[in-house]
């Protein structure tokens, strides 16, 4: 599968579950989370031919920009900056082996934490997001299907643990001791994206 088709399957399914992701923010946030992505993934949808003939670079530089400008909200600078992290990791990268994606994935994590300031364990999308690089490191030499299925079960396993977590970032800290027990709406976001792209690039096998 083609690259641009996975972004739009990753659209469809953040349109899909957009009430959803907003429900989880209404507990713990503002209720806007969902909304949020969905109005940036619309946008990429509506502007995809701005996305083709584009080197990898300059392709997730494009989605990093489209979804600073629309996403709003403290999410869509932080997934923006990850993402513009990752377009310079790919400067000069004419294939996404497995070794590039390493690097890609190590450098959105270092732009999450940078624009954020946060690490594992404050309840955000960071605790889906570095488990599943863990998983994709520890997992490279293994079959495809087997690092993909590892990828997502620890998103999966990642997203879960920010239930029992305490937020010390973003607005859900706000709400000291009563963010526990909720799982955090961009940990949900950052699993349905890692899904997504797994069960596709398994079809694509
Ligand atoms: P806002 O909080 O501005 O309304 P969203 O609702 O779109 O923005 O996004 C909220 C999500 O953003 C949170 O659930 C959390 O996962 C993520 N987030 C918030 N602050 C940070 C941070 N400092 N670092 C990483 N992720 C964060
Ligand atoms: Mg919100």
């Amino acid at each position: 599968m083609q690259i641009l088709e996975i972004v739009e399957k990753v659209a469809d399914v953040i349109n899909q579950e957009k009430d959803y992701l907003s429900e989880l923010d209404r507990v713990i946030g503002d209720s806007d989370h969902g909304v949020n992505l969905s109005r940036g993934f619309q946008k990429l949808i509506e502007e995809k031919d701005g996305l083709k003939n584009l080197n990898y670079s300059d392709f997730f530089n494009r989605i990093a920009m489209v979804l600073i400008s629309n996403v709003g909200g403290a999410s869509g600078a932080i997934y923006g900056t990850g993402l513009m992290k990752v377009a310079q990791s790919l400067k000069g990268k004419e294939n996404l082996d497995l070794d590039t994606v390493i690097i890609a994935s190590d450098a959105m994590v270092a732009g999450i934490k940078m624009r954020g300031k946060a690490e594992a364990g404050e309840k955000t999308m960071l605790d889906t997001i570095i488990p599943s690089v863990e998983a994709l490191k520890q997992n490279k030499d293994k079959d495809f299907s087997v690092i993909l299925e590892s990828v997502e079960l620890a998103a999966k396993t990642g997203m879960e643990s920010t239930e029992a977590m305490l937020a010390t970032k973003g607005r859900a800290s706000y709400l000291g001791e009563r963010s526990i027990g909720h799982i955090d709406p961009g940990a949900m976001s950052s699993y349905l994206i890692i899904k997504t792209i797994c069960e596709n690039l398994k079809v694509g096998e």
